[in-house]
């Protein structure tokens, strides 16, 4: 019977830390999938920029076009008012030199504006970028962190499912198997008490039963929470 409680306590030592483990990389994959979600909205967000940014550059560029355009007619216009015989002719030829200079003015205005706005989307650009290349390294650090965590894994299981198997051959199928159901059920199949008391509930245990746990080597149930129960000496204590 102390070789099964010494095989049953082993396996419960080994099957926390693959739990530790296994909840340590869902935590891992967890993050992961928040940054990748980030760096798509990150990426979502520097298309729409860019998209922008050329929408704006080639405004910019119309209206460059359209005030050289009119330049061209504003020397025509010029010549015709040098031209102009009457006073008439000379009158119409200078208000279509007006009208042009302030059309070219406002179409300077806006070609400025839009230098501008164009200068602001592309530092918003740059810092989109800025971002994105953060969380790209963070994803990458931790796609490393997690291919660690499963090399760790792989490497217990493979080193201690031999022996994880050969703790499970050394325990009654049908204890097994109930270690298993709890363990499934409430993240630990085990428990001790030392003073009558389950370690793991907390609860009272019945008088005899802690007199048999006690007397002899022997695992039993817990009455309440149902774990596994076997008994554990005190320590012994220390003198001064
Ligand atoms: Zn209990």
């Amino acid at each position: 019977m102390s070789e099964q409680i010494r095989a049953l306590e082993e396996l419960a030592r080994m099957d926390a830390q693959l739990k530790a483990l296994n909840d340590a990389l869902v935590e891992e994959r967890t993050r992961l999938s928040t940054l990748e979600k980030n760096l798509a909205e990150l990426d979502a967000r520097l298309e729409r920029e860019q998209a922008g940014l050329k929408a704006t550059e080639r405004a910019r560029g119309d209206a460059q076009q359209e005030a050289r355009t009119m330049s061209v007619q504003i020397d025509h216009s010029r010549d015709k008012l040098n031209r102009s015989r009457t006073e008439r002719e000379q009158q119409a030829a200078q208000r279509e030199v007006e009208e042009l200079r302030k059309l070219i003015r406002d179409k300077d205005d806006d070609v400025q504006k839009l230098g501008v706005e164009a200068e602001s989307v592309r530092a918003q650009i740059e810092a989109t970028e800025g971002q994105a290349k953060t969380v790209r390294s963070e994803l990458d650090a931790c796609r490393g962190d997690i291919e660690a965590k499963v090399k760790t894994l792989e490497a217990d299981h493979s080193s201690t499912s031999g022996g994880r198997g050969a703790l499970v051959r050394a325990l009654p199928a049908s204890l097994y198997r109930k270690y298993d159901a709890l363990r499934a059920k409430k993240g630990t199949g085990v428990t001790t008490t030392t003073d009558g008391t389950c370690r793991a509930c907390n609860m009272a245990l019945p008088p005899q039963l802690f007199h048999r746990l006690s007397r002899e080597p022997s695992i039993e149930q817990c009455p309440s929470c149902q774990r596994l129960i076997y008994f554990v000496a005190p320590e012994p204590a220390v003198k001064d």
